[in-house]
């Protein structure tokens, strides 16, 4: 019986960065600017311990709304790829959706299939790795991860990120954490 941990990633795996120009929270828009949150690698492997497989479940927008070069967002996933790989963490698959409905790149800007909160990404490793969702987990810092979560049948943690805007219209999710270390031991805890 297999089973997985989902994993948005940005505020979850890495920091978010302060853009200055909006005073915004963001995601690294450069592979300098993408970190491990100090926990990560711990968590990560606590989770893998337990038998669960890792994946990645990412919205990255900002090249659909111009705003990153796609080889930027190429630079940091083999950054964090390699980041990973380095502490000897195996994730069985990355999913990124580089769409956006409102963008302006064409061929990107667009309704997609993938993007959170639709579950597609969670279902195709379903099918692909023959996985239980009822003893899986999405862990994401916003509620459309939560969202996704709930549509593919997981169980869901939301972890608190101060500098996400207030969400409403959201359902509630199973369990909050306040990182992802606090996220691992709730899962590793569970059964
Ligand atoms: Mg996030
Ligand atoms: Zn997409």
């Amino acid at each position: 019986m297999k089973r997985a941990v989902f994993l948005d990633r940005d505020g979850v795996i890495n920091p978010e960065v302060l853009n200055p120009s909006t005073g915004q929270w963001e995601s690294p828009h450069k592979a300098e600017g993408f970190t491990l949150f100090p926990w990560t690698a711990s968590a990560l492997r606590l989770i893998s311990k337990h038998g669960y497989l890792l994946f990645l479940a990412s919205n990255q927008p900002d090249f659909a709304k111009g705003k990153t070069p796609l080889e930027d967002l190429i630079a940091i996933h083999e950054k964090f790829a390699s980041a990973i790989q380095d502490e000897g963490i195996c994730f069985s698959d990355f999913f990124y959706c580089f769409h956006h409905p409102s963008g302006n790149v064409p061929g990107y800007s667009r309704t997609c299939a993938c993007r959170k909160p639709n579950p597609y990404f969670l279902l195709t490793a379903k099918k692909k790795w023959g996985l239980e969702m009822n003893l899986s987990w999405m862990v994401g810092d916003r509620h459309t991860d939560i969202l996704c979560g709930k549509a593919a049948g997981t169980k869901t943690i939301l972890i608190h990120n101060e500098y996400a805007k207030e969400e409403t219209g959201g359902c509630p999710p199973d369990f909050t954490a306040v990182n992802l270390k606090d996220a691992a031991r709730i899962i590793t805890g569970f059964f």
